[in-house]
């Protein structure tokens, strides 16, 4: 298990290109095309070996994986930004957010925007992805990587997120939005010994601050008007910043509930709350990624939100019901312990008057002889 080391996963553009045109030119290269993979211990057995050869990923499509030595940055598919690299895990807020071609997207912490380019290319260029990014020199090194990628349907800006109104007519056809918050990245493996290195109040207080925003900007993404799908990801392993986070944001969001999504996906959210299973994490061991965690939140219908308030209710009426019992069960408890209490008071006054007797018995024996 420590062993395992993460292959070279590679995204096929398909704004640029296509799945059969990057395998065609990855034969010409010499290298061996070993089908489809069909099982995650498939890819670990792969990721050991070193060679020409690569599988195609059993979980997203047009994405294709090497050995892990292999070095594509030279490379001029990559160059020309017809090849995307990009770690598996990363590949699934997007896809599994699923935007139809045409739609109005917002990628709402974009930098440096991998995931705003599988957007664009998954609404087909067509439509708009709106992306938002604090840092002014990341949406830089975006608005490269997205003319690299032939990304036309973009509009980048340097905004805070949270500041973005929602009821902006600019907004009025979201109905998909991608959250990528910023995070700890402890699932990153150069930062897993970066966190673990740090004092234990330090690392509480930042995963306090860090989750205190993704709530913010979660709950600002439900927000918009006609948004029907939000996706939240980190990149990040802790408790606080997946699983906390979503369902905090459910209580307050009676209108979203999660999709179970990817259910042949091996590795789920942490129990920690009824419907975390839907949730999706990732790691190197179980999943051979980065370690990642996402959700996908989906705008209930009517019908959908009256069947919750049911449901919601019933659940309020039997949780009061078991409590009532437990209350009851209680008082039982009091009372059988009490009758029991009296029962062994009630023993020990027989045993003590039974004691007597005998005494008084023996005593009168004694004094007839
Ligand atoms: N989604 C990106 C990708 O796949 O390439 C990675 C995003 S990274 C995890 C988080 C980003 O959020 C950083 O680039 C950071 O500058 C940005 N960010 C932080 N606070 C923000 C805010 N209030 N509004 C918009 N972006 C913000």
């Amino acid at each position: 298990m420590l062993g395992r080391v993460l292959p070279r996963y590679v995204r096929v553009n398909t704004l640029k290109t296509s799945l059969d045109d990057v395998i065609t030119y990855f034969k010409r290269q010499g290298y061996a095309n070993k089908g489809k993979a069909r099982s995650i211990e498939e890819l670990v057995d792969f990721a050991q070996k070193s060679g020409k050869f690569f599988l195609q990923d059993l979980h997203i499509p047009n994405l294709l994986v090497f050995p892990p030595s292999t070095d594509f940055h030279n490379d001029s598919l990559y160059t020309s930004g017809h090849l995307i690299l990009q770690d598996k895990a990363s590949c699934l807020p997007a896809l599994l957010l699923d935007p139809p071609v045409g739609a109005c997207v917002i990628d709402a912490c974009a930098a440096p925007g991998n995931k705003t380019s599988q957007l664009a290319a998954i609404v087909q260029n067509k439509g708009k992805v709106f992306a938002f990014d604090l840092d002014t020199k990341r949406l830089a090194t975006m608005s490269t990587l997205l003319l690299r990628a032939g990304v036309t349907c973009q509009e980048l800006a340097n905004q805070d997120f949270l500041k973005v109104n929602p009821c902006d007519p600019k907004y009025q056809k979201v109905s998909h939005i991608l959250v990528d918050p910023s995070c700890s990245g402890s699932g990153m493996p150069n930062q897993m010994r970066v966190l673990t290195d740090e004092a234990g109040s330090e690392k509480e207080e930042r995963l306090q601050a860090l989750s205190a925003f993704q709530r913010r900007a979660l709950s600002h993404a439900l927000s918009f008007p006609s948004v029907q799908y939000v996706v939240y990801s980190t990149c990040s392993i802790h408790q606080q910043e997946n699983e906390d986070v979503v369902k905090d944001i459910l209580q307050q969001h009676p209108d979203f509930g999660l999709v179970n999504v990817l259910p042949s996906w091996p590795l789920r959210g942490l129990d920690t709350f009824a419907g975390s299973e839907c949730c999706l994490r990732a790691s190197l061991t179980e999943t051979l990624t980065n370690g990642f965690f996402v959700a996908l939140f989906k705008r209930r219908s009517p019908e959908e939100r009256r069947l919750y308030e049911e449901l919601k209710q019933s659940d309020l009426h039997q949780e009061e019901a078991s409590n009532r019992e437990n209350e009851n069960k209680d008082l039982v408890i009091s009372d059988s312990s009490v009758q029991s209490k009296r029962k062994s008071e009630q023993i020990s006054q027989d045993s003590a008057s039974s004691t007597k007797k005998k005494r008084k018995k023996k005593k009168r024996k004694t004094d007839q002889s």
